[in-house]
Parts: structure tokens; sequence; C-alpha cells
């Protein structure tokens, strides 16, 4: 058996010149868990080549979304950000990641942050009731550069809070919190720097961040995950994993090279 499947291309979203989303087909068979990623791509000279991708789909929905940077001379990307409806796309069967709810120990806030196309498992999370349970309120963190890299702030702060399931869950709990760094916004600023500052709490209303009652999900640049671990090691945050829970947990969004 492959280890991949051969996915349809259903629709193509392009969000800005370097960041794209699309939505293809599901394998029945093809399960996975809010957060995670799998390895997609493309048949190229008859090799597949894949790289990690995280879901944005909610892990209930019939066809399968991801959300893409545009790298021009990136192996894959160069590529990728032309499929069209009808392409095949290849996805890998087996689904990983860290990013799951039910790695950290249930809390007060969970704060949710993602920088660029770390914004893709929470947006598979924010679509999960599970993900909502243990907390008394969800904050969705999403940095970028530009406002129009903010991808899918429509889908979260209205089709969300319309959806038949999971709209009770976001009108209560979810709190979305988009910042840019270098265009006028309702927010400005690095997530580093509004949550270290403590602005971002104050923005909102909510007690300072705390180890005793709150958690943290972060989904980012190499650079952006290294300060943060210098914060959360200072904190004696304890980092979740597959097998035990914890304050905290990380996953890159990309890998420099
Ligand atoms: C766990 C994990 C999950 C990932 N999830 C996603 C995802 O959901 N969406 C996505 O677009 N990418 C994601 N990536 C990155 C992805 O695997 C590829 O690196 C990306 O698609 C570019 O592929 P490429 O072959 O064109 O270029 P690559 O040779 O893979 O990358 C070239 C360079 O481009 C930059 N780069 C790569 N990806 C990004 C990015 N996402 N944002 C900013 N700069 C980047 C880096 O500097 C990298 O060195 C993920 C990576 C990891 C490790």
């Amino acid at each position: 058996m492959a280890a991949f499947y051969e996915e349809k291309v259903l629709a193509v979203h392009h969000w800005t010149d370097s960041l794209f989303s699309f939505t293809c087909t599901r394998d029945p068979t093809f399960r996975f868990k809010s957060g995670q990623f799998s390895m997609i791509g493309l048949m190229i000279d008859d090799r597949p080549l894949l790289r990690a991708y995280s879901m944005v789909s909610g892990h209930w929905e019939e066809t399968l979304e991801f959300l893409s940077i545009k790298v021009a001379d990136g192996p894959l990307t160069s590529r990728l950000q032309h499929i069209r409806p009808g392409d095949p796309v290849l996805i890998g069967r087996k689904p990983v990641g860290t990013l799951l709810a039910e790695t950290l120990l249930p809390g007060r806030t969970l704060y949710m942050l993602g920088t660029g196309t770390g914004l893709a498992p929470f947006m598979s999370l924010i679509k999960d009731p599970d993900t909502y349970e243990p907390f008394e309120r969800v904050v969705l963190v999403h940095g970028c550069r530009t406002v129009g890299e903010l991808a899918y702030q429509e889908q979260i702060t209205r089709e969300l809070h319309a959806h038949e399931l999971l709209g009770e869950f976001a009108r209560d709990k979810l709190v979305y919190y988009p910042t840019v760094t270098r265009e006028p916004f309702i927010h400005q600023g690095r997530v580093t720097d509004l949550m270290f500052s403590g602005k971002l709490q104050a923005d909102l209303g909510l007690d300072p961040v705390e180890r005793a009652h709150d958690r943290v999900m972060l989904c980012g640049s190499p650079g952006l995950l290294a300060d943060y671990g210098a914060w959360f090691e200072q904190g004696g945050w304890v980092e979740g994993t597959n097998t035990r829970q914890g304050e905290y947990v990380i996953e890159k969004a990309f890998v420099e090279k």
C-alpha cells in the first residue's frame, strides 16, 4: 500500500502573493486528530515530493483543507501554488503531531499562538468541541506581517459563530486576537512582545498569564519557538507530550534550511 492517498483538488484560494489555501477530497479511511499534520505533496517526475502540512479542516469534515506559503524557489510550493481544481495531490496516510488538546492539563485560559501558516493547526482545533471543554476560554492569537495575511478572519469571526454545533462554543469561549507588524491595524506588534509585555492580556481584560491556570499552544517560526522555549524554561513550565499532559506544547510551522 502506498504511503499516501491520491486526492483531487476541489478549490484554491489565493490570500496574497505569498499565501494560499486549498481544499481537496478526503479518503474516508483517512483519520486524524485536530491539530495534527501530515506529509502532503505532488508527484514530480514519477516521484513523490512531500512536505509536512497541518490540517486546517476539522477532523469531522468530509474534505481536507491546507494553508500554504509560496516559496519562490521552494521545491514543493513553487509548484503547489499553481494547482487547480481537478489536479491530483498526495496526502500522507500517517498524521502526527503534539498540538492536541489532550496533551494539555485542563486550565483557565488556553492561548493558541500562531504566526503565519502556524495558524493552520489552530483552525482545526477551534472546529473541535473537545478543544473547548477543559478550558474557560480559548484565545486564538494570529500574528502576520500584513492584514492580507490574516487568513480565515471571516470564518473565525462569523462562520464559526453561526455554526449549528460549534457556534455555542465559539460564542462562549473563543476570543480572536489578530495582530500585524508592518501595517496599521487594530492590534499591532509581534506575538512575543504582546504576550511578554502583558499588552495582549490588558487589551482583552484578562489577568497576566500564569502557569498555575493558563495553557499555551504555540506554532510558529523557529525563532519564535526559541524565544518562547527560553520563557517557558525560566518560568518552570512543563511541556506536554503525547504520553504526559503538560502546561504548554509547541510545534514548528516550518524548518529553516
Ligand atoms: C510540523 C510542520 C508543519 C508544517 N505545516 C505547514 C503548513 O501548514 N503550511 C505551510 O505552508 N507550511 C508548513 N510547513 C512547512 C512545509 O513543510 C514546507 O517547508 C513548505 O511547504 C515549503 O516547502 P518547499 O519545498 O516549497 O520549500 P522548503 O525547501 O521546504 O522551504 C524553503 C524555505 O522556505 C521557508 N519556509 C518554508 N515553509 C514556510 C512557512 N510555512 N512559512 C514561512 N516560511 C517558510 C523556510 O525558510 C525554508 O527554509 C510545516 C513544516 C513542519 C515541520
